[in-house]
């Protein structure tokens, strides 16, 4: 199948390195200390976080560091076959570890021992990359709830189709069977902290993929630095109208 024209658009007319168009809203879950849903094109996903709070099962606490727990599920409804299994399969439980090693990367767990953290990422529509979408609303809800981390971690997908690197694959792009290198980053200790890649890929052109990967990874910390700016200018704001 083509999927890139000969004018060099893809199915959704986006060129090679062009990203899907993402939106992020902070504070979606009122209940949770932190939360915010990240839309990459139609993948839409929310995290929830709570914590730091009392460690729920005592011979997990840690007296030198706070533990993080991850759960990442879709939701019955995220996909146009049903969903039987929305977590607790291999997927998820693979997801979900890997998303917690990657966010473990910028807490400064150290400065909360004894304690817990939980984050929660469910899928509400998936369209491809929903680990990296999953990350960076992570990365913003731990943001709200207000956690020390080290820096921002974003991550963004690229892949290798008619011989050509492709920027944030969709489901369609996806399920064509190339490979898939999902990158995640710490922009500000140019740091790379996640790296996973299906199928085989020769390593020069793993190496432009990557890279691509990265620069996508870069543009989400733009956005989510202007996201957090303008939601501590309206916090801001708010307070100033109380006083
Ligand atoms: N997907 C699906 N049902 C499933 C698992 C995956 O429809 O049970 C779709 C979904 O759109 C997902 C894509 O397949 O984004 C690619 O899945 P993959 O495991 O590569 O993870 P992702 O790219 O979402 O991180």
């Amino acid at each position: 199948m083509e999927y890139v024209s000969p004018e060099g658009l893809r199915l959704d007319g986006r060129r090679p390195m062009e990203m899907r168009q993402i939106r992020a809203e902070i504070g979606a879950v009122s209940r949770a200390d932190g939360s915010a849903i990240f839309e990459m094109g139609n993948t839409k996903v929310v995290a929830a976080v709570y914590g730091p709070r009392e460690v729920q099962n005592r011979s997990q606490q840690m007296s030198d560091q706070a533990l993080i727990r991850c759960e990442y599920s879709m939701a019955n409804f995220s996909t146009g076959d049903r969903k039987r299994k929305p977590k607790g399969d291999r997927r998820s439980t693979e997801i979900s570890m890997v998303i917690r090693q990657t966010m473990e990367a910028c807490i400064m767990t150290h400065l909360m021992p004894r304690s817990q953290i939980d984050i929660y990422v469910q899928v509400l529509q998936a369209d491809g990359g929903t680990r990296s979408a999953c990350i960076n609303a992570a990365t913003l809800a731990l943001s709200d709830a207000g956690i020390p981390m080290c820096d921002l971690v974003t991550s963004c997908s690229a892949g290798y189709l008619n011989s050509t690197p492709l920027l944030d694959l969709n489901y369609v792009e996806d399920s064509a069977g190339g490979p898939d290198v999902t990158v995640g980053i710490l922009p500000k200790l140019d740091k790379v902290t996640l790296l996973q890649m299906d199928s085989k890929l020769p390593i020069d052109i793993l190496e432009n993929v990557m890279q691509l990967a990265t620069e996508g990874c870069k543009a989400v910390a733009n956005y989510i630095r202007e996201i957090l700016l303008e939601n501590t200018k309206q916090l801001e704001y708010r307070r100033g109208l109380m006083n």
